[in-house]
């Protein structure tokens, strides 16, 4: 059937690496040929075969308000026109840093970048140079962009530091990042007695969207918090997924929680190229120009992708727009869970604010060991099913899914029956 997106694959192969610029959009996971997208409206994408799907992936988490809103596009028209980008300063960044620092209080001054990983990179260089220490702890199952001192597994102990988990990582750098167990205390709570005046920073993203969604315990949140503050370590939450998906104040006022360092991403470009790193004034302070932690960006605040953010972040500050984005979050994961409860097949789902994880096993997990029990032929069963039907969801089973403000109870209800019929002929 798919014919010309296998063509515009087999394409791709010949001078992209796998037929992707980014790995996963690549269907290896899943199998099969990747959807190449010509339209994007609402809730709604187009292939290249004309054939229309509800999207659940909204481009990995930036479309909150779904495809090519009028505003947001808009506004980019309007910049765009008046020159793509200076390398000076422009008004529009400015505007951009006085509504995040107003919108998260636990930000005194941001930096804007272009990517997540981006920011994550620079703000772990920024904790480095601030405590003046080199470790790292992140958590297992957590991703954090593709910089080198991120892209660490754990060591042949929890508690040992860690090993390459790419090709051309060096281990030395690996070598300063201890990988822990996402929603572990005690481990925590060892590895800070073990290393705590090595300690620069502790990476975490406050409800894991990597691999596939799992939810913090609020425990574990404390113990991050408090644990930091009695090492002098830098909290950094590592909000790129989470940040304006979750909730107006993000994860952090979701949970209540105030880290040191933000990272940002996603939402806060609105589909264009923006991330930002944020916090502590004191902390702020130590990047170039005014301080020794050199960072910097030919595109930085670009303009353009700016406006696309902030056009966005103003639409998500009207009365109701978590509240509703939530409910209708929640109602597609109830509704999936009932249906498959109705035919016996082992599944749950959970969602926080705007993002949901789905799990073919029998209760949602808390730990990456946990994640690892999904099945995941029948995920494969399912994601293929659901694709044929015109729903897309992220082509992985283990990765996080998006709802939109533009999503309508009824799409809701048009994904929950779809799914019913594939669950009933399981
Ligand atoms: C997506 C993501 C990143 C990386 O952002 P890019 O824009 O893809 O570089 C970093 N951290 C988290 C939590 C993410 O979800």
């Amino acid at each position: 059937m798919s014919n010309r997106n296998e063509q515009l694959f087999e394409r791709a192969q010949r001078h992209i690496p796998g037929g992707v610029n980014s790995p996963v959009r690549a269907f290896r996971s899943v199998g099969g040929a990747p959807r190449f997208f010509v339209e994007g409206r609402g809730p709604r994408v187009t292939d290249a075969d004309g054939r229309s799907y509800l999207d659940y992936v909204g481009s990995w988490g930036p479309l909150i308000l779904g495809h090519a809103h009028p505003e947001v596009v808009r506004a980019v028209q309007e910049t765009a026109a008046r020159g793509l980008s200076f390398g000076a300063p422009t008004e529009i960044e400015v505007d951009m840093a006085d509504l995040l620092c107003e919108l998260l209080p636990s930000l005194d001054m941001v930096r804007l970048v272009s990517s997540g990983t981006e920011a994550t990179m620079s703000a772990i260089r920024l904790a480095r140079g601030y405590t003046g220490r080199d470790a790292l702890i992140k958590f297992e199952g957590c991703y954090h962009g593709h910089s080198d001192s991120l892209l660490v597994k754990a060591g042949s102990g929890m508690l040992t530091f860690g090993n390459p988990d790419s090709g051309g990582v060096p281990a030395d750098l690996a070598q300063h990042t201890l990988v822990l167990a996402y929603n572990d205390v005690a481990q925590l709570e060892a590895a800070f007695a073990e290393h705590g005046e090595r300690i620069a920073a502790v990476i975490v993203e406050p409800v894991v969207g990597n691999m596939n969604l799992v939810a913090p315990t609020a425990e574990f949140l404390k113990a991050m918090r408090d644990l930091c503050t009695r090492n002098g370590s830098v909290l950094i939450f590592d909000e790129v997924m989470t940040g304006f998906r979750v909730g107006p104040q993000c994860a952090q006022g979701h949970y209540g929680i105030t880290p040191d360092l933000t990272t940002l991403g996603k939402v806060i470009g609105g589909g264009m190229p923006v991330g930002a790193f944020g916090g502590k004034r004191e902390i702020m302070e130590k990047i170039a120009p005014l301080g020794p932690v050199y960072q910097a960006g030919t595109l930085s605040g670009n303009p353009v992708a700016v406006a696309a953010g902030l056009a966005t972040l103003r639409l998500v500050q009207q009365p109701g727009f978590y509240a509703d984005l939530t409910r209708k979050t929640k109602a597609l994961c109830d509704g999936l869970t009932a249906a498959a409860a109705r035919h016996g097949v082992a599944f749950s789902a959970q969602s926080v604010g705007g993002m949901f994880g789905l799990y073919f096993r029998a209760a949602c997990p808390t730990s990456y060991a946990e994640v690892m029990t999904c099945d995941k032929d029948a995920f494969n069963r399912f994601f293929h099913a659901m694709l044929d039907a015109g729903h897309y969801f992220a082509p992985s089973a283990f990765e996080a899914g998006f709802v939109s403000a533009a999503h309508t109870d009824a799409d809701i209800a048009a994904t929950v029956a779809a799914a019913e019929a594939v669950f009933k002929a399981w």
